[in-house]
């Protein structure tokens, strides 16, 4: 069979190293790619918006299946192009994926299927925000905190956790009066704060049936200790003690099934990978979002981990036929962690020569690339986040000391990684 795999990340690298490994997986595309994922797949230079140019690939290729790693395609429509024209194609359609693109239609679905979530107010006007706002300090005292959100997509920057009443306020003038993020600012949501420890649980489905993945923990924020601004993720551990399998049982049971079958019943079923992003409270998992695809870089760990033919989950769910298919993990726990480039989050270079991944790999960690390509024989940085490097191990305190001896080989002119991914599940 031959499969495209689209995006260009350490996700996507994840990935086509998992369908690599299925014995009926005879070639691998990936659009765009990138340096390490051409050791496996061949790179396509499509950009993961261009639907149309996409789909022609697939047809001309006839490939058996079409994987979506980033959002952006999936919230586009490409499902329903691909869907259109009779493509095999893994992820969910437009209208169900807004369950990541938009937050409001999220927590009201959330909302009527009774799922545990902060409560919250959708608010249209500044006026109806600022008026929440008072309640709401009026309500739980001037040292209270309060979550206010941009509706649509923001990049992760459209969320603020507001440690006062005035910092609530700057943050509906930025998105409804400043617009800073254009229409996705249009409507904001007032949050309810949750306090706990967060964590994910991916699962695929065929609309029907759920087969979760074990779950993990990302760390978004770009220095140890959780200090400095926000990142698309810093690292990920898999699995996590704060979600052992009964309360990770829970989850699925009163956040992940009750949306899918929510979709269901709004009228086009739910195919593909849910992500639910959770706060584990004293009350048990609160649901903090939804996303329609896999996390990055949660799926550099768990992917590791998976025994099962990742091609068979894929294609499960795509083809609804998902109950036949069976799911086995391996035992210990994988800790992935991410080296960024200078400056990352913020403005960074590209361009600079990355030095020991096959040393890294020589003390047994998995690179996966994220943002490389080649210039001449040279490996270069190309982005933010440059690699993923992935060490297993019996338990987590195994599996941080295999990623950090891995990732203590590579070298890139400013380079910079947190050094506690992993740590917070050892105390
Ligand atoms: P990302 O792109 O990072 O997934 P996002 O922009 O989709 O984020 P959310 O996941 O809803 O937005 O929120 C981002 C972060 O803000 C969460 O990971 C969490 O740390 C914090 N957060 C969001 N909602 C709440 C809440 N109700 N209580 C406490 N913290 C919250």
């Amino acid at each position: 069979m031959k499969v495209l795999v689209v995006g260009g990340g350490g996700r996507e690298h994840a990935l086509v190293w998992k369908l690599a490994q299925s014995p009926r997986v005879e070639k691998i595309y990936c659009a765009p790619g990138n340096a390490g994922i051409a050791q496996q797949a061949e790179c396509v230079p499509l950009k993961p918006t261009d639907l149309e140019a996409l789909a022609n690939f697939a047809a001309a290729q006839k490939l058996a299946l079409t994987v979506v790693g980033p959002e952006a395609p999936l919230i586009a429509g490409i499902v329903d192009l691909f869907e259109a024209r009779g493509l095999p194609i893994f992820g969910p359609s437009k209208d169900p994926a807004r369950i990541e693109g938009s937050k409001a239609f999220a927590k009201r679905l959330m909302q009527t299927s009774g799922i545990p979530t902060a409560s919250f107010w959708v608010c249209d006007s500044p006026t109806v925000a600022r008026a929440r706002i008072a309640d709401y300090y009026a309500q739980h005292g001037a040292d209270a905190r309060i979550v206010v959100k941009a509706d649509g997509l923001a990049a992760g920057k459209g969320v603020t956790v507001a440690t006062s009443r005035q910092e609530a306020e700057e943050a509906v003038h930025r998105l409804m009066e400043e617009k800073v993020f254009g229409e996705a600012g249009a409507h904001v949501i007032i949050e309810e704060c949750l306090t706990g420890e967060e964590a994910s649980i991916m699962a695929i489905t065929d609309g029907s049936h759920i087969v979760p993945l074990l779950p993990s923990q990302d760390h978004k924020r770009v220095y140890d200790n959780d200090q400095g601004p926000n990142t698309g993720g810093m690292g990920a551990v898999c699995p996590v003690p704060i979600l052992p399998p009964d309360l990770t049982q829970q989850a699925v049971e009163r956040i992940l099934r009750p949306a899918i079958e929510a979709i269901r019943a709004l009228g086009i079923p739910y195919r593909g990978t849910l992500y639910a992003g959770v706060m584990v409270t004293p009350e048990g998992p609160k649901c903090i979002e939804f996303n329609c695809r896999f996390g990055d870089p949660e799926t550099q760990a768990v992917l590791p981990l998976l025994e099962s033919d990742l091609l068979d989950l894929l294609l499960g769910a795509v083809e609804c036929t998902l109950d036949q298919v069976e799911v086995c993990w391996k035992q210990g726990a994988a800790v992935n962690v991410v080296a960024a480039s200078a400056g990352y989050p913020g403005s960074y270079e590209t361009g600079k020569p990355i030095y020991g991944i096959e040393e890294a790999e020589a003390e047994g960690c998995l690179v996966f690339h994220a943002g490389t390509r080649r210039e001449g024989d040279q490996l270069v940085t190309d982005g933010g986040r440059v690699l993923s490097v992935t060490g297993l191990g019996a338990d987590i305190h195994e599996a941080m000391a295999q990623a950090y001896r891995g990732i203590a080989r590579i070298s890139f002119e400013g380079m910079h990684y947190r050094r506690d991914i992993g740590a917070r599940n050892l105390r």
